[in-house]
């Protein structure tokens, strides 16, 4: 498969909540660590929104589809991680544009933009022990094997990879962005549970093109 078309986009979404839902209590566990404990509720009631809203309808377009994905959580989630997923997903859509299907190339793009809202947002930077540790490596692994004409499957895989080994490096770091950072030198020890969601966001990605593939 070289392209990923909305249906393929819409299985992602599916997928993301699926495991939000089945991690929620995980997800929980990490953020009462070193937060307030609700980033398992959040995502899943966030998600679960998602899903209800899109229904049995199958958008025609990715924008219209990633777009709505976007509206939904920053409209139903509360806390850091609803605009910030919402903002991802609005720019990946906008980027993505009214097309039913992108190549890798357009794809990549796609990611890199919303990862890009996600700094314009909340200015993570490179170990500030959040949500960009994971996918921040996971979009250049992305770019990288497009560029090298790797086959769509194996690029996702690759980043999905890289968002585990991202979200597992943010386990000894010192918090500098979010609730996390009040707890100073006291964050250590913990994995960033934004970190871990966007983890299971590549892993999703990653499943959907495989089954298509
Ligand atoms: P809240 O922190 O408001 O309770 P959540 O618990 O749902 O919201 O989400 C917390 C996650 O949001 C953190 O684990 C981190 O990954 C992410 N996060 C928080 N602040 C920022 C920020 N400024 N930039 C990027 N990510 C952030
Ligand atoms: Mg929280």
């Amino acid at each position: 498969m070289t392209t990923v078309g909305t249906a393929t986009l819409q299985d992602w979404i599916g997928r993301f909540s699926a495991a939000v839902a089945e991690k929620k209590d995980w997800l929980t566990e990490l953020d009462s660590a070193i937060g307030d404990a609700d980033h398992g509720a959040n995502m899943s009631r966030g998600m679960t929104a998602v899903v209800e809203k899109l229904g049995d309808t199958a958008p025609a377009t990715i924008d219209e589809l990633l777009k709505g994905v976007g509206m939904t959580l920053v409209s139903s989630v509360g806390g850091a991680s609803g605009p910030l997923y919402g903002t991802f997903f609005l720019r990946t859509g906008m980027t993505a544009g009214a097309v039913a299907e992108l190549d890798g190339a357009g794809l990549a793009a796609a990611l890199r933009a919303g990862l890009e809202g996600i700094v314009a947002r909340g200015k993570p930077e490179a170990g500030d022990k959040t949500m960009f540790d994971a996918m921040a490596p996971a979009v250049e692994v992305f770019e990288n094997g497009v560029q090298r004409g790797i086959p769509l499957a194996e690029v996702a895989a690759g980043a999905a990879r890289a968002a585990e080994a991202g979200r597992d490096a943010t386990l000894p770091l010192v918090a500098r962005k979010g609730r996390a950072s009040y707890l100073g030198e006291r964050s250590a020890g913990h994995l960033d549970p934004g970190a871990a969601s966007t983890a299971l966001l590549f892993d999703a990605l990653a499943a959907a093109i495989a089954g298509d593939s």
